[in-house]
């Protein structure tokens, strides 16, 4: 008898959160570790995606397919296609799967071509979203259930139950609710709610974009129009919204609206855009550079072979530690080679970088910046020593040219390349629209490139790490408006909100 061996994959039904990379869950992140192919909605952070695997196949549902979106046909054939090819899909949808969001039927279409599965819930926007906004859903005096209904009737399904939804001490949630809010909040007075129930639009909550509108049953629906709201939205009805007069926080936020352009490597950007996000702010994610591996390993390797011989190995930055760690490894080697050397490091950014390693610098450079190293070295007796920096291809020669006029040997390696990226579309178009802010810059070869990409800030402020940074900003004709005392990123940020709290 023979046996075929049919290998067949899963799909996870995975909630993505309401927009948030915060909210994503751990396990949904324990699946896009692991996915083969990431199906995903519009309007699913970058951020989230890019816990895929790099060589994961990633489709945007509205980006793809012969009329440019994908039909729900499409997508369950898609899943089913992928899985029986035995791989591992991740179907990435907005909120929770299994809140309004087709999830339900997807499942059936996989549990029907007999495909395994699993579901992954999410945080719904119906949840987040009022949270965001200062609006408990429920409350003891206020409101003892909380209904979510759709504020679109289904062309095929149950009608929605407008006649039954005025129900005493109730919130109702209504999603999909925008296009027709002035009908769905004139069925609700039809049915019995009382037109003076304070009543609110929440639009891309959850998010650093997130904008609220207050008002009543009755006039909500003109306040709306008035504000210009965009989708996605909700709207919330029910005496717990006058809650939000007292319990509004993200608008509290120091810099709530204010949109940050972030111009670092996207492998770099994350530090600085939480630190935004955090405080409120929207960043704005257009990488001007790219790490990649240098076009030769062998001058690396070489050092890395002889690293007994140095008395000293200094870094200069965190991509330099991270390089020169990943090239040791690949030679099977690890942390004891440096057993000999001592460890300098410019910037707090590199030792923690080293620290990771579980490596302490030896001498901490007294200012961020090259001359600040060799001003630490120097007590410590540089003539006759032997120097390796590890360091990008392009780099500023002040360290190495001081070193050798006082007496020591100096070998420069090249542990990595940074090239400016290919400009990100969306978010250029943010820049000439004038919506973004501030551009940051926390490199000058981030500032080289975004020059390069032939980019200007428009109408945005430009913030600069430190003087190296804002030197090339005045090389590009960039007027530079915001710079922290120390080069770092959280000093940085703090510096922007400075900016913005000083009348
Ligand atoms: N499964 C999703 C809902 C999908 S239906 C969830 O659980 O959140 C799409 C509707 O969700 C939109 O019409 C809007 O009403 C709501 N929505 C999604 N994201 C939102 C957000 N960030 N803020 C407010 N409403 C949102």
């Amino acid at each position: 008898m023979r046996y075929i061996l049919c290998v067949i994959g899963k799909v996870y039904l995975v909630g993505a959160g309401p927009g948030d990379p915060g909210l994503l869950t751990l396990r949904a992140r324990e699946c896009l570790e692991r996915a083969d192919v990431v199906l995903h909605d519009r309007l699913i952070p970058r951020e989230a995606l890019d816990f895929a695997p790099a060589q994961a196949e990633r489709i945007d549902r509205g980006r793809r397919g012969a009329a440019g979106a994908l039909t729900q046909e499409d997508i369950h054939r898609l899943m089913v296609a992928r899985a029986r090819d035995g791989k591992t899909v991740v179907r990435l949808k907005g909120g929770d799967p299994f809140v309004f969001g087709r999830g339900g039927e997807e499942a059936e279409a996989l549990a029907a071509a007999g495909v395994p599965f699993e579901i992954v819930p999410g945080v719904t926007s119906a949840v987040a979203a009022p949270a965001f906004a200062g609006i408990p859903l429920t409350h003891r005096d206020l409101a003892s259930a909380v209904t979510i209904v759709s504020g679109h009737d289904a062309e095929d399904g149950p009608r929605v139950p407008w006649a039954h939804l005025a129900l005493p001490d109730t919130t109702l949630v209504l999603l999909m609710s925008l296009h027709a809010l002035g009908e769905n909040l004139r069925k609700l007075v039809e049915a019995g709610v009382d037109p003076l129930t304070p009543a609110a639009v929440i639009a891309s909550g959850a998010t650093t974009r997130q904008q609220v509108v207050v008002g009543t049953v009755a006039d909500l629906a003109a306040r709306v129009r008035d504000a210009g709201i965009t989708p996605p939205a909700l709207t919330i009805v029910g005496r717990v919204v006058s809650l939000r007069a007292t319990l509004a926080w993200a608008e509290r936020r120091p810099l709530h609206g204010r949109r940050v352009m972030v111009t670092r490597a996207a492998a770099q950007a994350g530090a600085l855009a939480k630190l935004l996000r955090d405080r409120g702010a929207e960043a704005v994610l257009l990488p001007a550079l790219e790490t990649g591996p240098p076009e030769s390993f062998a001058a690396l390797d070489a050092a890395l072979h002889a690293l007994a011989t140095y008395d000293w190995v200094l870094f200069t930055s965190a991509n330099g530690v991270r390089a020169f760690f990943e090239r040791l490894a690949h030679k099977g080697l690890d942390a004891r080679a440096l057993a000999g050397s001592r460890i300098g490091a410019v910037g707090p950014a590199t030792a923690e970088a080293l620290a990771r390693e579980r490596l302490r610098v030896d001498a901490p450079a007294a200012s961020y910046r090259a001359e600040g190293l060799f001003e630490a070295l120097r007590p410590l007796g540089v003539a006759g020593k032997r120097f390796l920096l590890p360091r990008a291809e392009k780099a500023r020669e002040v360290l190495e040219d001081a070193l050798r006029a006082a007496g020591a040997t100096v070998d420069v390696v090249t542990a990595y390349r940074t090239s400016p990226a290919a400009p990100d579309g969306a978010a250029a178009a943010r820049l000439r629209e004038g919506t973004i802010d501030v551009v940051a810059f926390a490199s000058a070869s981030a500032v080289e490139s975004f020059a390069a990409m032939g980019l200007a800030p428009g109408r945005a402020r430009v913030a600069a790490i430190g003087p190296l940074t804002r030197e090339a900003c005045e090389r590009a004709g960039l007027e530079v408006a915001i710079e922290p005392a120390r080069a770092t990123i959280p000093a940085l940020v703090d510096a922007i909100e400075t900016y913005f709290a000083t009348p």
